[in-house]
């Protein structure tokens, strides 16, 4: 072991392909699409370095193709949770010992493989199960996750360097030990890169992890954790069981060893997972950390002074991209009345147009849905728009699940300010707009900051300076993640750390030095080289 201190890699942002017609990506990218679409894979847990096959397996279908099986995912049920736990408390004393540089390294090489031969296979495991298109999918998949990897490890790093100082005499040091015990890594269907980012932030750290990712990625999750087991991660780091959140989770939470959560997913479930650590305090060796990213409804706020251009570019990638099943979608836009009247028709044109169906054919913008709740909820609220007083549905509206979930990108207009659609998270291709009269713009930031519980992501469109200067001071906690004359999705590592307050979390901030400290319990050291031999102080001659 060497003691130099050795700064990894500076990292930089992974390129994105763009998948032009003719480019190699995209023959690549297609031919390892057809190849899977033509498999059906058996998806096992993987604990302690094994396949784990339980008998009790659920089918595995393309969101945008219901018909058609991707596979079969065993499910666990208790005793697999527990025996993840112990092949977490089995790895955890070798892991937790290793130099920081050891771990790094096998994080460094899983981005390494991602960027290369394994971008295709994570890229068309995401469209295929979770119905992105090549774009979406390479900017989460591939980019993103790649971009956690290789930032974390430059973040640790910082960490490590953060000493304190040190008196005459004396030397300070701080250890950043990893939390006893294992984390609970419980992860969200939308995003590849949290699901990748989730169990291995805190296993950088050096912690051990039990991973349960979402019934509906069960596809991409397989193939990340065959990814690590490629870059060399040891057995028993990161433990991968499928299954229903609401089975798993209190299996684990009830462990005294339980010392974290790393959580991304609706506020709901969140606050239960929390409730359930409350009730098991006792029971814990330590006081648990818990990170949790969850719901937002997101907005758009435009000043009269705004760009239409921009400001209609940005409703539409900002609310429909990835059928507005980001976080950070926009839901809810406001736009004053006289610029309302200019934007409408556009908007409904430029909406009516938008391609939507299968993602393996590249002409589509838009994907299916992720599951049949989903759908089902989203068919709600746009019959709620269509027969509620005060509300109309301006463009889109339909609904399909003959072939897959699909649902049409939906505007919805309303005049009243306490419409549900404004106020509760759909997480579906649906943003409702409420135009506001021009001179009450201060008004509507008061509006926007309070109608809501979130506070996760935001955007104001102006060109007064005065305008952005308002939005910016009254929206101060209505957003975490807050977007001047830039639409409120697509935050990258490295550049807009993640994340909101309020109901949306504890806005650790994903991929970021505010994160990864939340997996250490810090150890101070302090060396006196020559120590008092005498109790008594001058004072006291
Ligand atoms: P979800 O809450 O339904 O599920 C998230 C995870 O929790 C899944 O693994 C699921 O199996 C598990 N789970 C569900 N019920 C559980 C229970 N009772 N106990 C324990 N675990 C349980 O969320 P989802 O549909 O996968 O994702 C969408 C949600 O995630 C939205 O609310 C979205 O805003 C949020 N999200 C937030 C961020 C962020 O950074 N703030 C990022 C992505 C997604």
């Amino acid at each position: 072991m060497s003691d130099a201190f050795q700064p990894p890699p500076l990292p930089a942002n992974e390129p994105v392909f763009d998948y032009a017609p003719g480019s190699p990506e995209r023959v690549s990218l297609q031919r390892r699409l057809a190849e899977m679409w033509g498999e059906e894979i058996e998806m096992p847990l993987v604990i302690g370095g094994e396949d784990v096959r339980t008998g009790r397996t659920v089918p595995i279908v393309a969101p945008h193709d219901t018909h058609h099986r991707l596979g079969t995912a065993h499910w666990a049920g208790p005793a697999e949770l527990d025996r993840a736990v112990e092949a977490a408390r089995a790895a955890w004393p070798e892991w937790s010992s290793l130099p920081w540089t050891e771990r790094a390294a096998v994080f460094l090489r899983a981005a390494e493989l991602l960027s290369g031969p394994w971008r295709d296979t994570l890229n068309a495991a995401t469209m295929l199960g979770q119905s992105k298109t090549a774009h979406q999918a390479e900017i989460d998949s591939a980019a993103e996750l790649c971009d956690f990897w290789r930032f974390n490890v430059a973040y640790a790093a910082r960490l490590y360097q953060e000493q304190p100082i040190s008196s005459p005499g004396t030397w300070n040091r701080m250890e950043y030990r990893p939390l006893e015990g294992f984390v609970l890594a419980i992860t969200p269907f939308n995003f590849t890169s949290i699901a990748g980012n989730l169990p291995s932030a805190p296993a950088l750290m050096g912690c051990t992890v039990v991973w349960k990712p979402s019934e509906s990625a069960a596809l991409s999750a397989h193939y990340l954790m065959r990814l690590w087991q490629e870059a060399g991660l040891p057995a028993g780091v990161i433990n991968l069981v499928h299954g229903p959140g609401a089975e798993l989770a209190p299996v684990a939470l009830a462990q005294p060893e339980f010392s974290g959560l790393h959580f991304t997913g609706s506020t709901a479930v969140f606050r239960g997972l929390w409730s359930q650590v409350g009730e098991n305090l006792g029971r814990y060796r330590n006081f648990p950390r818990l990170v949790g990213e969850t719901g937002g409804k997101d907005f758009i706020v435009a000043h009269a002074s705004a760009d239409p251009d921009a400001l209609l570019a940005a409703i539409v990638r900002g609310s429909f991209e990835y059928q507005g099943q980001k976080c950070s979608a926009a839901s809810r836009v406001f736009v004053p009345d006289s610029l309302w009247a200019r934007l409408r028709d556009r908007l409904a044109e430029e909406v009516a147009a938008i391609p939507m169906g299968d993602v393996a054919d590249f002409r589509n913008f838009m994907g299916a849905v992720i599951n049949r709740s989903a759908f089902e909820r989203h068919a709600e609220a746009i019959g709620e728009a269509r027969t509620r007083s005060g509300h109309r549905v301006l463009v889109g509206g339909g609904t399909d699940d003959q072939r897959g979930w699909f649902v049409q990108p939906t505007v919805v207009v309303t005049e009243d300010p306490t419409s549900r659609l404004l106020r509760e998270e759909l997480f579906g291709p649906i943003v409702t707009v409420m135009a506001y009269p021009e001179r009450e713009y201060e008004a509507t930031l008061d509006l926007i900051d309070r109608s809501v519980p979130y506070g996760l992501t935001g955007a104001v469109f102006a060109h007064d300076r005065a305008a952005i200067r308002a939005a910016f001071e009254r929206l101060r906690y209505a957003a975490g993640n807050f977007y001047i004359n830039d639409k409120p999705t697509g935050a990258v590592v490295g550049q807009q750390p993640f994340g909101g307050a309020r109901a949306s979390g504890t806005d650790d901030k994903a991929g970021s030095m505010w994160n990864l400290a939340r997996w250490v319990a810090p150890r101070a050291i302090k060396e006196t080289f020559v120590p008092p031999r005498d109790y008594r102080y001058p004072f006291m001659a």
